[in-house]
């Protein structure tokens, strides 16, 4: 079904492009599908399935407190209410209660994609975070699982991590880049990781990374930039990533990833990523890691390492990555991202 006519069906106005801009996002189609069944009512809720015609109690399994439509399952459900003051986006879901589910919805993509653009990550969030809410509560109903605050947060991480490879496929092209800067003075203390190459083939591009984790709200923040402490424009070459995160570690070895994602984007063939954190550099040192919450996304580390010619992590001074520190911080309290690339007429 084409954007126009779901939206006509949903009775909302195409001229002034919110539907169209929603149907348009880089996400993933399972939730493209996921959001156009829960905007037309098509989600297999009791109160849906009852209006179909179906025999059964209408009352909601998690609670038993309210009749399950997506307004409580999604809304006002204890459950739902309390994913939604603890995940990255702290919604008080029970707020404005006359807005319908659809109105409520609508409210926040449109905020978002307002404030941050048409791929909002917060919007990105907000979707995991239903789609999050709906494979817990189904898990519960149909294998008897605990639905859990921590269960649905895990089910949004899975989202958002599924979401990541999604982008990291649909690269457009690769930029070419060399910088001539050579690292050849190291910090005392330092150590390392070289995940692929030799260190005697040129110049090797630095980048500082960092993440800033707070502890009550679980929000992440990731930032890396380019070591370059002398460009000629005070344009930051990097990225900042919001998120959300269970330790400061995971923080820190999501920034590794999202950094290397970026180099590889950006063409660079020979990357060192500066961290002030030993245990990355232990981590990936290690064959035996046993947090799950870190395998994936070390072992996808070490599959994009495979795309340079040289990839190594060291370990530096805190001092020496304030740049990605400044940018992790503010991400992790203001929640905004952004991306930047060096632009083809700096390359030589
Ligand atoms: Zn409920």
């Amino acid at each position: 079904m084409l954007a126009t006519e779901v939206a006509n069906e949903l009775g909302f106005d195409i001229g002034n492009g919110d539907f169209k801009t929603l149907w348009s996002m880089n996400i993933l189609p399972k939730w493209k599908l996921f959001l156009w069944k829960l905007l037309h009512n098509g989600i297999a809720t009791k109160v849906n399935l009852g209006q179909r015609g179906i025999q059964l109690s209408m009352i909601c399994d998690l609670c038993g407190m309210g009749d399950e439509d997506n307004q409580h399952l999604f809304r006002f459900c204890e459950i739902a209410q309390q994913v939604w003051r603890n995940g990255a986006l702290v919604i008080h879901s029970e707020f404005n209660e006359t807005m319908s589910f659809k109105e409520w919805f609508l409210f926040y993509i449109r905020l978002f994609q307002r404030q941050d653009g048409k791929n909002s990550p917060r919007c990105i969030y907000f979707i995991s975070t239903l789609w999050g809410l709906w494979l817990s509560r189904n898990n519960h109903i149909f294998r008897k699982e605990a639905t859990t605050v921590s269960a649905v947060l895990a089910f949004i991480k899975i989202g958002l991590d599924q979401h990541g490879i999604l982008q990291d496929q649909r690269k457009p092209f690769l930029r070419f880049m060399h910088t001539s800067e050579v690292i050849s003075v190291f910090p005392p203390g330092f150590s390392r990781v070289i995940l692929v190459g030799a260190e005697d083939h040129g110049p090797i591009t630095t980048i500082v990374i960092d993440g800033s984790w707070h502890k009550n709200t679980r929000n992440a923040g990731m930032g890396w930039c380019l070591d370059n402490q002398y460009t000629p424009s005070d344009r930051i070459l990097g990225g900042a990533q919001f998120g959300y995160a269970d330790s400061a570690l995971q923080t820190e070895v999501t920034a590794c990833l999202l950094s290397l994602r970026w180099a590889a984007e950006a063409g660079i063939g020979r990357v060192t990523i500066f961290s002030d954190s030993q245990r990355l550099v232990d981590l990936l040192r290690s064959d035996d890691v046993t947090d799950i919450q870190l395998i994936w996304t070390l072992a996808e580390i070490r599959r994009i390492a495979k795309n340079f010619n040289w990839c190594c992590v060291n370990k530096v001074d805190r001092k020496r990555v304030q740049h990605a520190h400044d940018l992790a911080t503010a991400t992790s309290t203001l929640l905004l991202s952004f991306i930047n690339f060096p632009s083809l007429s700096s390359c030589h």
